[in-house]
């Protein structure tokens, strides 16, 4: 039984790519992809099931072909189950995949896609089209949260029972009960055979080919970032150096951060600031037509009472000058990637305009500082140029200033954490370690000098998290936490290309 339909199998046209006229994978699969992205998107789950009726209906299959289509099924889920489970408890899986960059990601699906394509499901690539949701654009949402979260919901159907499962979908569920629009002209299309009024069959057995290929995808797209690990491949190496060099919590908010960040701006309504999602039910935003003729500048309202209410400010810059007032999330927002949440870049974005790094000043202490810190809160205030202030043995001050850029924004980040929550000695701690590795030999200053600073300033136990850093920075080889901090993260989210703004 099961030969006979492998070899009928074997047989069936590519109805679908043909249809959609899809480019040969082999020759663009960027391409292909993009174009199989957009047949889905313009198609029903109905027009799917309609095209491939024609070939093949209910009176092709009999109970026992869908009792060994299943036990197939079940036997690949089994794997997927098992392969997955392994992945995510050892592996630090979805961390790695988290912070690979957006090619190496797409490379990786699009190998799934491939494999799943190849494999031998009665359909091939056109396996694809019962599949709206595995698609590289749906996988690449969040940073690559969407491949993560889809392969976590297979994980569950597949090891929750010893049956075949299905992935629910209801986009595909809609097709589960057609009639066959073949049925009636049958004598003209396909003398051959007697075709069914239903096509409910050919729908079991078109689902079990759906979860056939999702599995298959799951597999191939695993294997290709497995592979990639165990070779090190140029694409995984930054990745894995994060992975070996971190404590594991480094690397898992370094990839926590990278799902919050967002793909493109916001758009707001320049006078009440609500965005589309906001206010809902499908309000269509407008653009201030003046400054989208003239300077190609687009500036959203909401409704035109906004943008009557907002008239007498933007009337100075209308047509003239490109403004905005840059609200948070848009695309007049230099840090409009990061989430309103994240809270390094709400204290940039709350500094007032035109500021610069100087500027990531000192926070007001929720809670109590010693007169040490208050002392040392007092005179970074007096001066913002400097980023600490350290003593001598007899009393004489040093001022404490970093050149670099990135290395200043941490720095300067830590000090604000530091100087705003006394009882956490984790950011002041990180100072320390940064200041006694520049500044230990200072003439006038030695280890001890700056140590006995610190403690005064945020308490003995300071001295403990210091060496604690320092002995994990030195297991790592890479310098101080804040330097290493800075590198990863440049690894991770590019350059600090936004810092040349402020
Ligand atoms: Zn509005
Ligand atoms: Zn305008």
């Amino acid at each position: 039984m099961a030969l006979e339909i492998k070899d009928h199998a074997d047989l069936l046209p590519p109805l679908l790519s043909k249809k959609f006229n899809i480019t040969d994978v082999n020759q663009d699969a960027l391409k292909w992809n993009e174009e199989w992205e957009a047949a889905i998107a313009s198609s029903t789950a109905a027009d799917v099931l309609k095209e491939i009726s024609h070939f093949l209906d209910d009176s092709f299959f009999t109970p026992d072909n869908i009792e060994f289509l299943h036990r197939d099924l079940r036997g690949i889920q089994g794997h997927v189950a098992e392969i997955l489970r392994s992945l995510f408890n050892k592996g630090h899986f979805d961390t790695i995949w988290l912070l690979l960059n957006v090619a190496e990601q797409r490379r990786h699906i699009l190998e799934g896609l491939k494999g799943a394509s190849e494999a031998p499901t009665f359909w091939g690539q056109d396996c694809r089209a019962f599949c709206p949701e595995v698609t590289v654009s749906n996988f690449l949402t969040q940073g690559g949260k969407g491949f993560v979260d889809f392969l976590t919901r297979v994980l569950e159907i597949t090891e929750s029972s010893t049956k075949p499962a299905f992935l629910p979908n209801s986009w595909w569920e809609q097709a589960s009960n057609l009639p066959n629009p073949w049925w009636g002209q049958a004598s003209d299309v396909s003398p051959r055979k007697e075709t069914s009024q239903s096509t409910k069959l050919l729908f079991e057995v078109a689902t079990i080919q759906r979860n056939k290929f999702i599995g298959h995808f799951v597999l191939s797209s695993a294997l290709s970032i497995v592979r990639d690990i165990t070779d090190r491949s140029e694409g995984m190496k930054g990745v894995l150096h994060i992975m070996e060099n971190t404590e594991g919590y480094v690397a898992q908010s370094l990839a926590h951060v990278k799902t919050t960040l967002r793909d493109k701006p916001l758009i707001r309504c320049e006078n009440c600031t609500k965005t589309p999602e906001d206010i809902g039910q499908g309000v269509r935003f407008m653009v201030c037509s003046v400054c989208k003729t003239k300077l190609k500048f687009e500036v959203h309202y909401c409704s035109q009472s906004c943008q009557k209410d907002h008239w007498s400010v933007h009337k100075k810059s209308c047509g003239k000058k490109k403004v905005t007032r840059g609200l948070s999330g848009t695309k007049g927002d230099s840090l409009w990637a990061f989430s309103e949440s994240d809270p390094v870049a709400n204290l940039l974005r709350n500094l007032p305009e035109r500021f610069t790094l100087r500027d990531i000043g000192v926070n007001p202490c929720k809670g109590k500082r010693s007169p040490a810190a208050e002392r040392q809160a007092v005179m970074l205030e007096a001066d913002k140029d400097a980023d600490y202030f350290l003593f001598t043995a007899s009393g004489e001050r040093v001022r404490f200033v970093i050149d670099d850029r990135g290395a200043k924004m941490i720095f300067r980040t830590n000090r604000g954490v530091a100087m705003m929550q006394p009882t956490d000695t984790a950011s002041a701690s990180a100072l320390g370690e940064y200041m006694l590795r520049l500044m230990s030999k200072y003439p006038g200053l030695s280890r001890d000098i700056i140590l006995k600073q610190l403690c005064a300033e945020y308490g003995d136990g300071i001295t403990e998290d210091i060496v604690q850093l320092e002995r994990q920075s030195q297991e790592r080889g890479t310098g101080t936490f804040i330097e290493f901090f800075l590198k990863d993260w440049s690894k991770v989210f590019g350059n600090f290309s936004w810092l040349a703004l402020l």
